[in-house]
């Protein structure tokens, strides 16, 4: 629930808002219970045969009536209280019995005043006959219905946009709480969970808000309305009606606890299914291939059924919130209907000895606070509904802050150290690294790197180089161990200084849904188009964007990049680096899906791009190795050897295992 409140502030920050629903809230609770107050003329005047001026007027008789058949009674027993012993047990009795005769007058009395107060309203303002009357009393339950309504659909709307606002400014805080993560955040908790926080629980939060400045406020206040004026016909009556509140009070705590343990495992089901979901939309063509789509399936639909069940618990305990506040109000109700209709049957103002109403209750009261007792059960179920969406909120809240909330450990430092413009050398200081706790992935890596120079990286899969390279644009950071440029810790720099001196071209080429150009300008926002053009053409893209995209460089290439050749999107991807001109340029295996005669000519573009351009990459191509000033073999997470391609060609012997075997060129 705390998580959900401070969601709630958010809603605070428009307070006119805010302020508008309670105000609305408060204006439909007092027309419900006005309206339902109109049965009370109907039944006492018109049903009698009267209009409201001649009602009132023989109200006031009646009570003027009982007033002197009190005054004769009193006397009576004033005469007798004075003949009794006044320590005699009688005359205790009688004094008790005068004493409730007076309090009865007082009560007449008040009531002649009350009506004497809207009497002359009456007089002059409604009809003298029974049926103009009717007419009246159901214009005005119409009209006031219509009112009710016009500020109901402004409540329901004015709720929305509180609802929408906290939920569009969460989502918006989310979005760039994502980019900032750590990228160890992505792999632990994978993007479907991540997806869902974002979508589905997002959208619980934004209802729980609407619900609880809507529903659970304007329901209470009818509830409250309807409450008031039913004391106001007879509090007693209705304290004797209420016995059953602490039952449903506990009947609603131990719901809202199971519906919230249930809402948090149902929204871990739903990241389970996004995360199947996202895996199979994206490794469709794996699928194909493998011909595993029954596999998938099955995986996906055990998702499923786990998250059927849960919804089924959910279902379940909602379902039984609704006949708790039915069968609660209609306690309520028998209880009201069985004392009430035997008071007012008998006239009586008493119930085994206690005294329920001052006057003995009409027809029309009996009625109206029957009426009363319904109009607070129609906002009790209604509310039924709001325990499960602000338990769903609360959990979905939860989960959507302990994302917000994550402090990034790759982060600016507080006073960041600038790098120089012109900087002498990279180095990686006693580097070790490890994804998960129990596994080095790197360990104990040492390598200088002169600004200029190009290294290539070899080894075999997995043995680290890609983590390596991820460490110098500080993807991830060492667990032990310095990367420095010129004796400054990379740590010690701003990542907006650090990344804007790195390129980086990686094997999956990973691009954005948007269009060439766009794509090519990624690195370099603001480029013109014949700067964009001029990269294009240096990594050999220019001719297929030309020839073979429809819109040429405004052609949209897809989610991911995903309606071009791998090659393409690599060629893309190496334009986007060009234009970038980094200091620092890393390339993963950048050519690797490139075929072998363009790969000439990209080596041609590359060599002098690279010039005087520090270069780190990996590849296996021998053509590719040329590149470089210096290679470094690695194995199972350490630097065994580095030297010259010659020098490594003549003494390692792992060197010669992965880049000089004459297949491995068309590999
Ligand atoms: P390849 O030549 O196949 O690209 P590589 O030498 O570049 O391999 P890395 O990608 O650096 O190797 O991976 C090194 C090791 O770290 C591998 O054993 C891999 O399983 C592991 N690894 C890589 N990424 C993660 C990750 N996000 N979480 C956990 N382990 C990882």
């Amino acid at each position: 629930m705390k998580q959900f409140r401070r969601a709630l502030r958010l809603a605070f920050r428009r307070p006119g808002i805010v302020a508008a629903c309670w105000a609305t809230s408060l204006l439909v609770a007092v027309f419900w219970a006005t309206n339902l107050l109109a049965v009370w003329p109907i039944v006492d005047a018109v049903m009698h045969g009267e209009s409201i001026p001649s009602w009132l007027a023989k109200e006031v008789a009646e009570q003027r009536a009982t007033i002197a058949r009190l005054d004769v009674e009193s006397e009576g027993l004033s005469a007798r209280l004075a003949e009794a012993d006044a320590g005699a047990e009688t005359a205790s009795e009688l004094r008790f019995e005068l004493a409730n005769l007076r309090e009865t007058q007082e009560h007449a009395q008040q009531k002649i005043d009350n009506i004497a107060w809207v009497q002359p309203t009456a007089e002059r303002w409604l009809p003298d006959t029974p049926f103009e009357t009717l007419l009246y009393v159901c214009a005005f339950v119409l009209v006031g219905t219509i009112i009710k309504n016009l500020f109901r659909v402004a409540n329901l709307v004015l709720v929305a946009q509180l609802g929408e606002t906290v939920a569009y400014e969460l989502r918006k805080a989310y979005f760039a709480q994502v980019l900032r993560l750590d990228l160890a955040e992505f792999s632990d908790r994978g993007r479907g969970d991540l997806m869902t926080r974002c979508t589905s629980d997002l959208g619980h939060v934004g209802q729980g808000v609407q619900v609880l400045f809507g529903q659970a406020v304007r329901e209470p206040l009818k509830a409250i309305a309807c409450f008031a004026m039913a004391a106001w016909f007879s509090w007693r009556l209705l304290a004797l009606t209420v016995f059953v509140l602490p039952i449903a009070v506990l009947g609603i705590r131990w719901l809202a606890k199971s519906l919230k343990r249930a809402n948090r495992r149902a929204m871990e089901e739903l990241s389970g299914v996004f995360e199947s979901l996202t895996e199979t939309l994206g490794g469709i063509r794996v699928i194909r291939t493998f011909g595993r789509e029954a596999g998938e399936s099955d995986r996906f639909n055990q998702s499923l059924r786990q998250l059927y069940w849960r919804r089924m618990k959910i279902a379940g305990y909602d379902s039984l919130a609704s006949p708790m506040t039915e069968n609660l109000g209609v306690a309520m109700v028998v209880t009201a209907a069985v004392a009430g209709g035997y008071l007012v049957l008998n006239r009586e103002t008493d119930l085994f000895g206690v005294k329920i109403s001052d006057t003995a209750l009409t027809h029309g009261q009996m009625t109206a606070f029957f009426a009363m007792l319904a109009g607070m059960g129609d906002p009790a179920r209604r509310l039924s509904g709001v325990f499960g969406a602000i338990q769903r909120a609360s959990v979905s809240a939860e989960r959507v802050y302990a994302v917000l909330d994550r402090r990034p450990a790759i982060a600016d430092p507080p006073s960041p150290t600038p790098l120089p413009t012109e900087w002498k050398a990279l180095r990686f200081e006693g580097l070790s690294f490890q994804y998960t706790p129990d596994r080095l992935t790197l360990e104990d890596v040492s390598l200088e790197v002169k600004a200029g120079e190009t290294i290539a990286l070899v080894g075999p899969n997995g043995c680290g180089k890609s983590t390596l390279l991820s460490l110098p644009p500080r993807l991830y950071d060492p667990s032990e161990g310095v990367v420095s440029i010129d004796g400054i810790d990379l740590r010690d720099v701003s990542l907006d200084d650090l990344r804007g001196r790195i390129g980086v071209v990686s094997q999956q080429a990973q691009l954005m849904n948007l269009s060439v150009a766009d794509n090519i300008a990624f690195g370099r926002p603001g480029a013109t188009h014949d700067e964009i053009v001029m990269a294009a053409q240096q990594a050999h893209a220019h001719r297929f964007i030309t020839e073979r995209l429809a819109a040429g460089y405004d052609t949209l290439v897809g989610p991911g990049g995903g309606r071009l050749s791998g090659g393409q999107r690599q060629r893309l991807a190496l334009a986007r680096a060009i234009l970038r001109d980094p200091e620092l340029l890393i390339l993963d295996e950048a050519t690797s899906q490139i075929d072998v005669e363009s790969e000439q000519l990209i080596h041609k573009t590359l060599t002098a791009f690279m010039r005087g351009r520090t270069t780190l990459l990996i590849t296996h191509r021998p053509s590719t190795l040329t590149l470089a000033d210096r290679v470094v073999v690695m194995d199972a997470g350490r630097v065994i050897d580095v030297g010259t391609p010659d020098e490594l060609a003549d003494r390692c012997d792992l060197f010669r295992r992965l880049c000089c075997q004459p297949l491995r060129e068309s590999a």
